[in-house]
């Protein structure tokens, strides 16, 4: 029988009750003022330990002055898709600064990391070619597979001898491509890919190879330039997909590659064809954040600085941080009520560290994913770690 109107929303309604009576019911806050190390939230100032504002740069003067200034001189929007209304100077100047600052022939921005995925994936590889595929990628790598035609293959996580056997089925294919997709930093862990190990794993089968590094932008390589210069893979690694919604302070994201291949999604991309470029503030805001990074590595030093410290402590403390080597740092708890419940303690003690469950991680290794931040003092880290101990200890997740 169909489903009438009232029917679903009952549905959806006890879907929903049963989501909460698992712990899994996502809560969202609401901020009244800038990101950085401390928010407002519900009238409270607490401690921001939940934010991709890698560098601090998503309420920075100078990134705020260069997008009013932009605004004055551009207007808001984009005015449609840039196929059909052209492209402003303002996104062809950033996709030059962001070539030079990546190493690469060229690149071209969509409206999000999610867009670029969506914009990339489906472009390059379809019907007759396969993709292969890391068991941990990003959601937004997960839908750009659905969305091409091509033939999924999925390798146990960072795991070389799984990738080898599944590069190894497809070759039995005979595939017109065969690409491999992975993150380049795992956005529930932290772990960084053994993008050496693939690339030599790619030259082997005659494999394009492609990276997101939305958590390695800003962070990894010589001066956050990302996984691919942290490992010296320049002209190795064929495409790399990032955001600029994380370390970049704004919203939007990119695919940078040689320069057929940009070409191609100019064509081809469908993000690109049928939605509006990013917004003028935006742009320009990105265009700030790449002179900051070339001005000086003091922002990513910091970070990762923070990162050593505040890890530190909560290890000393013994808490589980999983496989991280990266300033992501899952506090794993296990079960996802557990987690609810400390993320509510660690609120009421003012910290904001969300809880992470299924379906974003597997069943029973729920966490509370707390994120650094250049932004952060030590003393605010302090803040944090006396915070994570007490609740630890109260909810024995640490012995007493
Ligand atoms: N890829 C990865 C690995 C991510 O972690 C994210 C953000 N959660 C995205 C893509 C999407 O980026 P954006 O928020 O810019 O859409």
């Amino acid at each position: 029988m169909v489903m009438r109107t009232d029917a679903k929303l009952d549905y959806l309604v006890a879907q929903m009750a049963e989501l909460r009576a698992k712990g899994l019911f996502n809560t969202i806050r609401t901020i009244g003022g800038p990101q950085g190390a401390w928010l407002a939230v519900d009238g409270r100032r607490v401690l921001n330990m939940c934010s991709n504002n890698y560098l601090g740069l998503a309420a920075d003067p100078r990134l705020i002055d260069a997008a009013t200034d932009a605004m004055r001189r551009y207007g808001l929007g984009p005015g449609a898709v840039r196929t059909i209304a052209g492209t402003m100077d303002l996104h062809v100047a950033l996709e030059r600064r962001l070539a030079a600052f990546k190493g690469v022939d060229d690149t071209i921005t969509f409206q999000s990391g999610f867009a670029t995925n969506q914009a990339t994936i489906p472009a390059l590889a379809g019907k007759g070619d396969a993709i292969i595929s890391d068991a941990l990628n990003h959601a937004s790598i997960i839908d750009g597979i659905r969305l091409s035609s091509a033939d999924r293959y999925v390798y146990d996580h960072a795991d070389m001898a799984s990738l080898e056997a599944q590069l190894q089925a497809a070759a039995a294919k005979g595939y017109r491509a065969t690409l491999i997709v992975t993150d380049g930093v795992f956005s529930m862990d932290g772990d960084i890919a053994p993008l050496d190990r693939i690339a030599a794993l790619a030259e082997r089968f005659g494999a394009i190879t492609m990276v997101d590094d939305a958590h390695g932008e800003g962070v990894l390589g010589r001066g956050g330039r990302g996984a691919v210069d942290h490992f010296g893979l320049h002209g190795v690694f064929d495409i790399e997909t990032g955001t600029l919604s994380k370390a970049f302070g704004a919203v939007g994201g990119y695919t940078a590659a040689k320069q057929p291949i940009v070409d191609w999604l100019r064509q081809r991309g469908r993000p690109f064809l049928f939605s509006s470029a990013m917004t003028v503030p935006d742009v320009a805001a990105c265009l700030a954040a790449v002179d900051v990074l070339e001005s000086s590595t003091e922002r990513v030093d910091r970070l990762w600085a923070n990162a050593q410290h505040f890890q530190g402590a909560l290890r000393d403390l013994g808490f589980d941080l999983g496989m991280t080597a990266t300033p992501i740092t899952p506090v794993i708890v296990g079960d996802e009520a557990l987690a609810q419940r400390f993320s509510a303690q660690l609120f009421e003690r003012g910290v904001l560290g969300t809880a992470i469950a299924f379906p974003t991680v597997a069943l029973g290794r729920a966490r509370i994913r707390a994120m650094v931040s250049a932004a952060h003092s030590t003393a605010d880290l302090d803040v944090a770690i006396d915070a994570f101990a007490r609740v630890g200890r109260s909810l024995g997740v640490l012995g007493a």
